[in-house]
């Protein structure tokens, strides 16, 4: 009894320390909104980078022709091809392919993984049949969404700023990615022009926009976060550039890396940043997305084994093992509705070796699975929030018929069913009913492709 008690302890206490009561809610959204004047304002300006995408205008959809996109930024990589009909066609055919990207090319060098994927892209083009037409004595063109940190040069060029996600590939931070990936092409005799490079925040919102004009903003859930938003031209001190003829700029704002003061971080998140690969970075990503919520949940599971004997006398060693329990499982513990929450004790046994585990340690586990998502499911509407903020649109003008749309994308907002919910409730509860009314958070399923070859094609080198 006295060790399931300090169990308990350990628990509660890292409950408490993880809380995201409204009020909290809301300075974080304040100080999100915050930091993105001030990302904007400066260079290094804030924590939030505020990245220029160089997109300045959206999908019209009158887009016409074969177009290719690309997109890297997590564990596969996928290959796409549309054809465009204008806005009669709109997307007439579409095909695509996932490739996983062997872990050791994540942490090799830049030859080896472009080429990797310029190898795959050969692979991929090689099988355009029926349906796709290039039109006579046009060089393919191609829509690279790549989902790091870019200091982006111009639409169809920039800079590594910095790996995230697990990728660390040395010689490739400060080379132009579309360098990188033409000479990779070259090199396996594939003729075909990279128009664009955006992110798959950017991506989304493209892509959501020629399905939807109220789309405003983007916010990816997936291994790891970001959103991108629409931002007024000559609300961005730090360009310097002509404003553009539309008066707007796409931002890539990098919110990975948000980090505030009003942040619930405990012990367990401040140990999973010291370990990782990218110290003091992307904190705000490494307590919500999905890259990181499972090894949160092993982390505290550890602290019981050791400190409370919560699974036995002895401490299962394979809960020792960094990220040996990923979101996917996390999330598949959370939803099973089962009596005796089989799933649960499954996958105790399954990854972690832990059998034959009680009722009631199994549902510590599911409250556990809850607090860790929960956490990242506010968070992540408190960020929207300071969004909205900036926006001007957290309120409703009166008289004034105002929609506003968010474009979602990411694996950790598609599958994982509580942490959207929840995300979804307490940003209505963050706005209040009459604005929550006017305020559509949309699934934008793989709308990064769509929206990388989209503006592939607005950018495309041929009138
Ligand atoms: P990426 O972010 O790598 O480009 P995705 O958007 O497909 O790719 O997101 C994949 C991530 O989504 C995984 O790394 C995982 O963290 C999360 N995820 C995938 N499936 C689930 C699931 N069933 N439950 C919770 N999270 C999931
Ligand atoms: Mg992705």
């Amino acid at each position: 009894a006295g060790r399931w008690a300090k169990a308990m302890t350990i628990l509660r206490e890292f409950e408490e320390k993880s809380g995201t009561p409204i009020g909290k809610l809301r300075q974080v959204a304040d100080a999100m909104s915050v930091e993105m004047h001030a990302g904007l304002a400066s260079e290094n300006g804030s924590k939030l980078k505020m990245l220029i995408s160089y997109v300045d205008n959206l999908p019209t959809g009158d887009e016409h022709g074969l177009f290719y996109a690309l997109d890297l930024g997590g564990t596969n990589f996928r290959v796409l091809r549309v054809q465009l009909g204008g806005k009669e066609g709109r997307v007439v055919k579409q095909e695509f392919t996932e490739v996983s990207i062997p872990h050791e090319l994540m942490v090799g060098s830049s030859d080896e993984l472009f080429d990797f994927i310029a190898a795959e892209l050969a692979k991929f083009v090689a099988t355009e049949g029926e349906g796709f037409h290039l039109s006579a004595g046009r060089q393919r063109e191609l829509g690279f969404t790549f989902s790091f940190p870019v200091k982006q040069l111009s639409i169809s060029s920039g800079t590594l700023i910095k790996w995230t996600k697990g990728f660390s590939i040395d010689d490739a931070v400060g080379q132009d990615v579309v360098a990188e990936l033409t000479k990779a092409m070259e090199r396996k005799g594939l003729d075909m022009r990279v128009s664009a490079l955006v992110n798959d925040t950017i991506g989304t919102l493209a892509g959501g926009r020629y399905f939807n004009n109220d789309v405003v903003a983007a916010v990816i859930l997936g291994t790891g976060t970001n959103a991108a938003y629409v931002e007024r031209a000559n609300a961005i001190p730090k360009w310097h550039g002509l404003l553009p003829k539309s008066g707007e700029m796409v931002i890539n704002m990098e919110w990975g890396n948000f980090r505030s003061s009003h942040l619930p971080l405990t012990e367990y998140d401040h140990a999973l940043d010291i370990e990782s690969l990218n110290v003091g970075e992307q904190i705000f990503e490494k307590i919500i997305s999905g890259m990181y919520l499972g090894d949160i949940v092993r982390r505290v599971l550890l602290k019981m084994a050791e400190e409370a004997a919560f699974f036995g006398d002895i401490v299962p060693p394979k809960l020792k093992v960094p990220f040996i329990l990923r979101t996917p499982e996390m999330s598949a513990m959370h939803h099973d509705t089962s009596p005796d929450l089989k799933v649960v004790g499954s996958k105790l046994k399954d990854i972690l070796g832990i059998s034959s585990t009680s009722l009631k340690t199994r549902k510590v586990v599911v409250e556990l699975c809850n607090i860790v998502a929960t956490r990242g499911a506010r968070l992540s509407a408190a960020g929207i929030l300071g969004i909205l903020k900036k926006l001007g649109r957290d309120t409703v003008k009166e008289g004034e018929k105002q929609r506003t749309v968010i474009a979602m994308d990411g694996g950790l907002f598609e599958h994982y069913t509580e942490f959207s919910t929840c995300l979804e409730s307490t940003l209505s509860e963050l706005l209040g009913e009459e604005v929550a009314d006017t305020i559509v958070i949309e699934h934008a399923n793989d709308g990064s492709g769509i929206g990388a070859s989209l503006l592939a094609a607005s950018h495309s080198q041929y009138p």
